[in-house]
């Protein structure tokens, strides 16, 4: 009697192989979610920090503090406007800047 050989994979084997996947795809997605989150948080917090050590530049320059980060570009302490997610910075009061969304102040580690 002749054994029949079978060459494919059977439905469980296929099932198995779908679950695995769909659990590393389950963990994998909140991973890289924080990690984006922490990323552009900490952007951000280094952006105020770029901007306060430029708003104080300027003060030694001028005498008063910038009104927003588009007065420190415009004089050339800043290349480019720093964004937030896409937002510009505004008013600066006192060489400091705040989130233009207000959601990012402390470096996460
Ligand atoms: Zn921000």
């Amino acid at each position: 009697m002749e054994r029949k050989r079978n060459h494919g994979f059977t439905l469980t084997e296929l099932m198995i192989v779908v679950v695995v996947i769909g659990v590393l795809v389950a963990v994998a997605v909140p991973v890289t979610h924080a990690a984006r989150k922490k990323a552009e948080n900490n952007a951000c917090v280094q952006n105020q920090h770029i901007i306060h050590t430029e708003a104080v530049r300027y003060f030694a320059d001028h005498g008063v503090h910038p009104d927003d980060t588009q007065e420190l570009v415009d004089h050339d302490y800043l290349q480019t406007m720093p964004l937030c997610m896409g937002k510009k910075y505004g008013q600066i009061v006192d060489g400091f800047v705040t989130c233009p969304d207000g959601l990012h102040t402390e470096p996460i580690q």
